[in-house]
């Protein structure tokens, strides 16, 4: 059976479970199967996917509705972080958010229970309050834009996920590094596996 993987953030990020295991580089190899992923990937990912919007719709759903909008010191953070539309984002503390997902096979990769924040679309769901979680899921924010979509950014997690059975996918690595660069991470072993991917 698949090592369970964190797929937690779906632009949602958590930042649980990085001690002491800092992520190899991505080989061409890694690239090339991300960018053509397998047969049996790509029919994973067909059956997960719908599951996956019907899932974490009315998340960002609920967070758009009830969410507040971005500070303008945030909306700074989300400019840098390359959100073309700053404006449209809410954020929510919301720790119910953070239940498991009720279908068993989109559970084995998502499972956002550890997970300080969740980004979905516009929506982000905070457990923890910090800038430097926010800056990150600001990232994942600019990558659903940049992608197409909510329904474009959860294929390529999803895909990235499967191929590589890590959680330090490219999004993952991207939104660290550059979510890093707005607001720094404080010390500790998450700093130290972000340091890995200089
Ligand atoms: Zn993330």
């Amino acid at each position: 059976m698949r090592i369970v993987v964190l797929l937690q953030t779906l632009g949602f990020a958590a930042l649980f479970g990085l001690a002491g295991c800092a992520p190899a580089a991505l080989t061409e190899g890694d690239l090339a199967a991300v960018a053509h992923p397998p047969a049996q990937v790509q029919a994973e990912v067909a059956q997960l996917l719908p599951v996956a919007m019907r899932e974490l719709d009315p998340i960002e759903a609920h967070i758009l509705a009830a969410g507040r909008p971005l500070t303008p010191v945030e909306m700074g953070f989300a400019r840098r972080a390359g959100v073309a539309h700053p404006e449209k984002v809410r954020v929510l503390a919301w720790p119910q958010a953070f239940r498991p997902p009720e279908d068993k096979a989109f559970a084995k990769v998502y499972h956002p229970q550890g997970a300080f924040a969740i980004t979905f679309g516009y929506g982000i769901a905070l457990r923890k309050e910090a800038p430097w979680v926010l800056a990150h899921e600001l990232v994942h924010v600019g990558q659903y834009e940049r992608l197409g979509g909510r329904e474009a950014f959860t294929r390529a997690y999803l895909t990235q996920t499967l191929v590589l059975k890590t959680y330090a996918i490219p999004l993952e690595r991207e939104a660290f590094k550059r979510g890093n660069q707005i607001s720094p991470v404080p010390q500790g072993a998450t700093r130290r596996w972000i340091e890995t991917l200089q």
